[in-house]
């Protein structure tokens, strides 16, 4: 298993806590990271710590505008739908909110390539599938995965991609991102009546309506792995395995419960390891005060199937 993280994906270290960004948990990463230590699931010396994306390489993916919004501190905010960021100097905001997101977008292109080598990976931000190639939103402000994808291509490593998108919110920018290229399978199992509005088309989606729980869930789930099972034959599988499905998430009115949630991450990592794939897992969405431990924990079954299935 390989882990990436570094300090430089917690937000806001340059700011002073009550600009705390709203819907953030600004040190989501470093909290996961303790989790992992304090449970036996990694050790420090485990976690590799990648370079930032820069922009010319932003700018191969995106639109120009989104490259120069960057710089912007009106668009930042309105990308992360929070006004008071407007006010400030924008480099203070390109260092609390656009610098965590470029070095996140390092460990997921790292992350990818390891997958691309069977092996199996996890990165302790990223998972930015609202970002589309002309506009940031959602708080995403670029997007990993086709950042990840376009490197791969340059290094001659591509392999047929299966994205599982389990975040609460449907991924619309991966979904546009991919719409034309038959290499890279989209499907994305969200609640139907979240964020973002209107939706765009994935190659399988699976809109749930509110207060669907654990059982509920786990079987659409099956079933949609079952159907992709007849048109898509992957070598890698990126989970975007967001925590916001949680009962007692903020964003949301799905209800997972943690065991739900566990139960979700060991079933995706199976499905990796029975189709002999390389994984990368990106924690995206999540925003209630439990966000981290949860994350924490489904990256643990995670582990725990990469060491049953695949010695480690
Ligand atoms: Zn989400």
């Amino acid at each position: 298993m390989r882990w990436y993280f570094a300090p430089e994906y917690d937000y806001g270290r340059n700011l002073p806590q009550h600009q705390a960004v709203h819907g953030f948990i600004l040190d989501k990463p470093s909290r996961i990271r303790r989790h992992l230590i304090t449970a036996d699931v990694a050790n420090e010396s485990d976690f590799e710590r990648p370079a930032p994306v820069d922009e010319a390489e932003v700018s191969e993916v995106h639109e120009p505008g989104v490259v120069f919004d960057l710089r912007d501190a009106y668009a930042i905010s309105r990308a992360v739908e929070f006004d008071a960021l407007a006010l400030l100097p924008a480099e203070t905001v390109w260092e609390a909110v656009v610098s965590p997101q470029l070095h996140a977008c390092g460990g997921t292109c790292d992350g990818l390539r390891a997958a691309a080598d069977g092996e199996w990976a996890i990165n302790l931000s990223g998972g930015f599938h609202h970002a589309r190639p002309d506009l940031a939103h959602g708080s995403c402000l670029v997007n990993d995965l086709a950042l990840a994808v376009a490197r791969l291509e340059r290094e001659g490593a591509m392999r047929p991609i299966l994205v599982v998108d389990l975040d609460l919110h449907q991924g619309d920018g991966n979904a546009t991102f991919f719409a034309k290229d038959d290499r890279v399978f989209t499907f994305s199992m969200h609640e139907q009546a979240a964020f973002p509005v209107p939706k765009m088309q994935s190659d399988l989606d699976v809109g749930l309506p509110q207060k669907t729980g654990d059982d509920d869930y786990l079987e659409r789930l099956e079933l949609a792995l079952a159907e992709i099972d007849e048109r898509f034959t992957p070598e890698v599988v990126v989970y975007v395995a967001g925590s916001d499905p949680f009962e007692h998430d903020p964003l949301g009115s799905l209800q997972l419960s943690l065991e739900g949630l566990t139960e979700r991450d060991r079933r995706v990592a199976r499905y990796a390891a029975k189709h002999d794939c390389g994984l990368v897992v990106l924690p995206a969405g999540g925003y209630s005060d439990q966000s981290a431990a949860l994350t924490a924990a489904g990256f643990a079954e995670i582990a725990a199937v990469a060491n049953e299935a695949r010695g480690g």
